[in-house]
């Protein structure tokens, strides 16, 4: 694969046509990942039963779930196609050219997944210090050597990492439906693009002016979380019914960036420029306006109480890194010159 030119890491300024085609690469493999599973937690699910479950709940069908929700709140069915791949990009967007497409790149959900994944087990071991240990140094590889620099971890880290402190099967399905939520929340967003795009009837595509329209973000996040939170709310069968307890998912997905904003500030005093969006804490304190809306009436006890947990160790995080670095104990997981060189 191609080296891939700085701005994509985190920017959208790409030509499209190196997503839809050049770097057409995927490294996801239901397959291996179901083999992979299941030797982590051989006694809970059988292989046809996890190859079912991965037949309904995909992105694809959540896709289709969330125009679904679009037609039948704002009367508009989203024409996008979905494409998803691995370019090394933190990063959703939409493209409003000929082909109309939504990206999401594999590195996000991954990368999503494993952090909320591991910030959940974190907090409820955090007694024990070898989970303690690991689950600092999980998400501070995830947030350095993944988002910041773009890889994929590699075999050895799902077979011999992970097992060491994903355990608890129950703490896996919980930050797996967070998940859903997250991404229905992304492409919601994505797709809202479209839809405003239309309906104020001006191009956006390549020549869109990205850094200028932080209220058409916000708008993007309002529509986004209102179909998000309708889901949750909603008694009609759905093919992917979202957890009430993850109606907090857009928070920790907001914090997430934040996180990896600080893990770069933290290790390479750098600011990643952010122009396509609003900073993650103006877009949180936005949502929570949002939710705290009566019309959105559910139980939201469990939901609190999961997200307090997640944000125990997201504290516990921040706290040990600017600790660990000012000792100057991060000196061998610090690539300053490889990070260098991402600056172009
Ligand atoms: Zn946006």
């Amino acid at each position: 694969m191609k080296d891939i030119p700085t701005a994509m890491k985190w920017l959208m300024n790409s030509p499209r046509y190196t997503i839809l085609n050049e770097w057409g690469k995927s490294v996801y493999n239901e397959k291996k990942g179901i083999e992979m599973f299941l030797k982590i937690f051989p006694d809970y699910y059988t292989s046809e039963e996890l190859t079912r479950n991965s037949d309904s709940y995909n992105l694809e069908n959540l896709f289709l779930e969330i125009k679904d929700s679009f037609y039948s709140k704002y009367g508009y069915y989203p024409k996008s196609e979905l494409v998803s791949k691995y370019n090394g990009m933190l990063n959703s967007l939409y493209d409003g050219g000929n082909i109309r497409f939504v990206y999401v790149d594999e590195l996000l959900q991954l990368s999503v997944i494993l952090f909320i994944a591991t910030l959940l087990t974190w907090d409820d071991k955090n007694d024990d210090l070898e989970t303690y240990s690991i689950c600092f140094r999980f998400t501070l590889f995830l947030l350095n050597d993944v988002c910041i620099f773009g890889e994929i971890p590699s075999k050895s880290v799902f077979q011999d990492v992970l097992p060491r402190f994903l355990k608890d099967i129950h703490i896996v399905e919980l930050s797996e439906e967070c998940f859903w939520t997250i991404m229905a929340f992304t492409l919601a967003h994505e797709l809202a693009h479209e839809y405003l795009s239309l309906r104020s009837n001006m191009s956006h595509g390549d020549d869109r002016k990205k850094n200028i329209d932080y209220e058409e973000e916000f708008e993007a996040d309002r529509i986004a979380y209102d179909i998000v939170l309708n889901n949750i709310i909603e008694a009609n069968p759905k093919k992917i019914k979202l957890k009430n307890y993850t109606y907090l998912a857009p928070m920790m997905y907001m914090d997430f960036f934040d996180l990896f904003y600080y893990t770069d500030r933290v290790l390479y005093k750098k600011r990643i420029p952010i122009i396509d969006h609003p900073l993650p804490n103006t877009r949180k304190a936005a949502l929570f306006r949002i939710v705290d809306d009566d019309k959105y009436d559910f139980d939201t006890e469990d939901g609190n109480d999961l997200y307090n947990c997640f944000l125990n160790s997201f504290d516990l995080f921040k706290e040990e890194l600017l600790l660990k670095e000012q000792r100057g104990k991060l000196r061998t997981v610090t690539y300053t010159s490889r990070r260098e060189r991402l600056e172009g």
